[in-house]
């Protein structure tokens, strides 16, 4: 007997019989014995619509509005997780399954106070693990807990993963399985690149980066979260017939096993392509070149809340101006240029330019720690395809390129080809 955190993202929950679906997955694991809380997100498009009720609407509560509250934001867009909660708690009784649905708060799992994207500082698991231990299955709302105000609090877009393995953590699950619309974690988005693999594993560090830097198949923290807690963790699908053998294959369920990169045996040099679109480029141009310029920048900007990724200077001709080119996420160049227009002079530039609708995609692997070459087999690739680079960056494992919009799906699928990735 194990026990198990089950979560069931947006499509898995999208109406009553995709519940019915879920309750029979879950029934599956209470029938095997295991001791199981599950978590689930809102139905598929709810959030969008929630959080588009609150923020859609500008006359009345835009998010730069001095009206806009994000508390209220909070108590609308957690109300997906709550009725998806109670739906799938009655549809296991349906089933003769003794169920109990968890709100946040009630839990309570606790938070910080960024409301919108707080993250999560503890769970008193006491009061599930009893019940769990009397044979009770918890259906928890996932996306949401409580923040120190005592008032609801969400976790960010796609934050039902976290809550799913904070809990796993704070219960000492044996497994989190996170079960949504695909079967894995694959080399790349299956949706983009058909030729796409699934991967039978892959290491923290990779799906963190991978998760970073756009495969939204696991929100970051989950996967940060997974790795400090050392949560065995699979991402599987819950369109699979529930009552499949396979599907109740405790040591090797068919999925995606995130686990540490000593357990993958058979190491490739690159893992996966990653794509994040809507990023925006600023360039400062005639920049004084001293000392304290870039802080004089960044400080501002990061005061702000503005995210700056990739940061390029050029080394100056004659000592004395230079051109610093970055970038952020689209939705906040308004901001960042409205800032460095108020810090014109302290940072002294001539002319502030900007171009959105970028697209940055990424070769991720640990095996590139020990393998040269690995950009330039990128570069040569984008080159022969006509496509051009605009800005790069790379870390131990993983190489980031900015390129235009319109040539994302291209770039992806020649950088999946040209390491090998795709499936014969
Ligand atoms: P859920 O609602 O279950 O949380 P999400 O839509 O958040 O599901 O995440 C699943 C989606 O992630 C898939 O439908 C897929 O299109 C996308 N995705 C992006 N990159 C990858 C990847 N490398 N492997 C698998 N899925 C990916
Ligand atoms: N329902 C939330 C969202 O759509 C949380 C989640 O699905 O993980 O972002
Ligand atoms: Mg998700």
């Amino acid at each position: 007997m194990a026990r198990i955190v089950m979560k069931f993202g947006g499509t898995s929950v999208a109406d009553l019989d995709r519940i019915k679906n879920v309750a029979r997955h879950v029934k599956r694991e209470v029938d095997a014995g295991h001791e199981v809380a599950v978590v689930v997100s809102a139905m598929s498009g709810k959030t969008n619509e929630l959080v588009g009720w609150v923020q859609g609407t500008p006359k009345v509560v835009g998010a730069n509005s001095p009206f806009y509250d994000a508390r209220e934001y909070d108590a609308v867009v957690a109300s997906g997780e709550q009725v998806t909660s109670g739906l799938l708690a009655i549809a296991l009784q349906a089933m003769d399954i003794n169920a109990r649905s968890w709100q946040g708060w009630q839990i309570p799992i606790r938070t910080d106070n960024a409301h919108g994207a707080a993250r999560i500082l503890e769970i008193d698991g006491s009061d599930i693990i009893k019940r769990m231990g009397e044979g009770q299955v918890a259906v928890i709302a996932g996306f949401q807990g409580l923040g120190p105000d005592n008032r609801i609090a969400t976790l960010g877009r796609g934050g039902s993963d976290t809550s799913a393995v904070a809990i796993a953590a704070a219960v000492k699950a044996d497994r989190c399985d996170i079960y949504t619309d695909v079967d894995g974690v694959y080399t790349t988005d299956p949706r983009i690149v058909p030729q796409a693999r699934r991967l039978k594993k892959i290491a923290f560090e990779e799906m963190l980066e991978m998760a970073s830097l756009g495969a939204k198949v696991l929100q970051v923290r989950s996967v940060e979260l997974a790795m400090v807690h050392k949560v065995r963790t699979f991402v599987r699908s819950s369109f699979e017939d529930p009552d499949a053998p396979s599907m109740g294959d405790f040591l090797n369920p068919p999925g995606t096993l995130i686990c540490d990169e000593d357990e993958i045996v058979e190491q490739e040099v690159v893992t996966g392509i990653a794509y994040a679109k809507d990023e925006a480029q600023i360039s400062l141009r005639r920049l004084a070149d001293r000392p304290g310029v870039s802080a004089a920048i960044f400080g501002p900007l990061a005061e702000s809340h503005i995210n700056v990724d990739m940061i390029v200077q050029n080394i100056s001709e004659d000592g004395s101006k230079t051109d610093m080119t970055f970038t952020v996420p689209s939705g906040d160049v308004d901001k960042a240029i409205r800032v460095l227009g108020e810090n014109k002079e302290k940072i002294g530039y001539d002319v502030v330019q900007n171009e959105s609708g970028l697209v940055k995609v990424s070769v991720i692997g640990i095996g590139m720690r020990s393998h040269a070459g690995v950009a330039a087999t990128a570069f040569k690739a984008l080159a022969d395809k006509g496509i051009n680079i605009k800005a790069i960056t790379t870390s131990e494992i993983k190489i980031s390129i900015l390129i235009d919009g319109p040539y994302a799906e291209l770039a992806v699928r020649t950088l999946h080809s040209c390491y090998g990735l795709d499936k014969n």
